[in-house]
């Protein structure tokens, strides 16, 4: 798919390009920045991930590849900073919502030890994450641009910023059943009041934690997009234009992942439970193709046992094949217990379903030929992942930018079904209204039967123009290449030889 490295970071007059790349320690952030810095590797840049010791092994797996590959990619350890009694090390060990809250605004204590790498190594640029505005405090303190991954859309980051400027006025409340439309946007985007985050109501704390965030965003250089131009034009182009942000879209990132290898390896040792990627091969291997549907729902939504069984009741009574992800079932942090299945599912089922318990290869299956649609909770990675692979999708979105990704695949792109009536965002599973097995069954027909046809066929030119902007003359090929020359620009170090 990729040109071998143009070396466009080494030519000669001008040393290496070396940059920093910190994401959020959580699978949605870590997996797609891994896949940025293999990216740049690729193209002659010095690529270092900052990880935690708690999180190395999440992305090791993948790096191997990369050094394998001839593009390496290094690693630094931020060493952490015991935290408060009861905060997690890893996101993955938190057991409820407002714990992995608590884990985010912990990660404010590797300010020192982040800067501590920053003055040792003085690389040429940072990419961190937009959880850590203190790191782009630091890296202004020490003169080094740092860029922001956000880990989701154009569309996302410009409704939130229309919301943030713009919330929906109290007086409006019951209004149109609730719906705001949300003012100076490309299209006519109505949002319901219930979606829109209340981070006040839910974590004062985390309330501020925004706030800075929407401050560290004026300071930075400017912000690195998993998406692609083709994707979004409209709302690539507000934010630069209208928002006036400096960005550069680099995505789909996941593309990095050329082979099966690749994508086995992706995120392999971030979930407990991991499965062996061959056995779905295989099984997907005796399915016709585009006959299975793919459920899961990203690292770290959880649901209640009632829920689950719907869901499970749901697959079943649909009558189509189905690979079902299921997360740390209940909350209970043991994938294996049953108590969560109907009676007699699994024989039920035997053939027609697998259940994939903690972690599954979602790259590799998505891109099975086996494989025609995908139930999501509408995470950034996800929606692209299915976009990539030409798949239709239902779309259950839960909290976080979930509810702005649904509006693009069923609003904007017409890649997706919405499903679940009374939606509301809530981090906490047993705050969600339930949906029943009827709905699931329903959205998984239209989606895998007749009605998801003109979807099939909008998702599969989607995947066309995804290849097309990460091949050489591609947008996003470019938009890399423009940032790696506005980066190298900036250098002021004389260069000598063998730099
Ligand atoms: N993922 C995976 N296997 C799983 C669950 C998730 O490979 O069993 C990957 C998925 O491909 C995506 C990321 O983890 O790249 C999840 O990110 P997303 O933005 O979709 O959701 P989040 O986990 O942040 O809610």
């Amino acid at each position: 798919l990729f040109a071998p490295a143009l070396a466009a970071a080494m030519v000669s007059d001008r040393r290496q390009l070396h940059i920093f790349f910190f994401p959020f320690m959580a699978a949605g952030h870590t997996l797609p920045v891994v896949d940025m810095a293999k990216l740049f590797a690729r193209r002659g840049v010095r690529a270092t991930i900052l990880t935690t010791p708690a999180d190395a092994l999440s992305v090791a797996a993948s790096l191997n590849r990369a050094s394998e590959a001839g593009h390496p990619v290094e690693t630094l350890l931020v060493e952490i900073p015991p935290a408060e009694a009861g905060v997690p090390e890893k996101l993955a060990d938190t057991k409820s919502a407002g714990a992995q809250m608590d884990f985010l605004m912990s990660t404010a204590r590797l300010r020192d030890p982040f800067e501590r790498l920053l003055r040792e190594h003085r690389p040429d640029a940072v990419v961190s994450d937009m959880f850590f505005p203190w790191s782009g405090e630091v890296a202004e303190e020490l003169g080094v641009p740092r860029l922001i991954f956000h880990g989701t859309s154009f569309f996302s980051l410009s409704l939130s910023d229309a919301l943030f400027h713009h919330p929906p006025p109290e007086s409006s409340a019951g209004e149109e059943g609730g719906l705001y439309a949300v003012p100076g946007l490309p299209h006519r985007i109505e949002v319901d009041r219930s979606q829109i985050p209340d981070f006040r109501q839910q974590k004062p704390e985390f309330a501020e934690v925004f706030v800075k965030m929407k401050q560290a965003e004026k300071i930075c250089f400017g912000v690195v997009v998993n998406s692609f131009y083709e994707l979004e034009p409209e709302y690539a182009d507000h934010y630069r234009n209208a928002m006036g942000m400096k960005a550069w879209h680099v995505g789909p990132v996941s593309l990095c992942n050329d082979d099966d290898g690749d994508r086995s390896a992706r995120g392999a040792g971030a979930g407990a439970g991991v499965v062996d990627p061959d056995n779905c091969l295989s099984w997907l291997a005796s399915k016709e193709p585009s006959s299975v549907v793919y459920v899961c729902f990203g690292s770290v939504c959880r649901f209640t046992a009632a829920q689950l069984r719907e869901i499970a009741l749901g697959l079943e009574a649909s009558g189509h094949p189905f690979i079902w992800v299921v997360r740390d079932p209940a909350g209970k942090g043991d994938p294996s217990s049953e108590q969560w299945l109907p009676e007699g599912f699994e024989e039920r089922t035997a053939g027609t379903g697998m259940v994939i318990r903690g972690w599954a290869p979602q790259i590799l299956l998505l891109n099975h030929e086996a494989v025609g649609g995908f139930v999501t909770h509408c995470g950034w990675n996800s929606c692209l992942e299915g976009v990539t692979a030409g798949l239709p999708m239902v779309a259950w979105p839960m909290f976080a930018d979930q509810f702005y990704n649904e509006r693009l695949l069923v609003q904007v792109l017409g890649v997706g079904v919405s499903m679940g009536g009374e939606k509301r965002y809530t981090l906490r599973e047993d705050e969600r209204p339930l949906v029943g097995a009827e709905e699931v069954a329903r959205a998984v027909k239209v989606l895998m039967g007749g009605g998801g046809e003109e979807m099939r066929r909008r998702a599969r030119e989607l995947r066309e123009a995804a290849r097309a902007a990460m091949r050489e003359g591609g947008s996003s090929y470019g938009d890399m290449g423009r940032l790696i020359e506005e980066l190298l620009g900036r250098q002021t170090t004389p260069v000598h030889a063998g730099d």
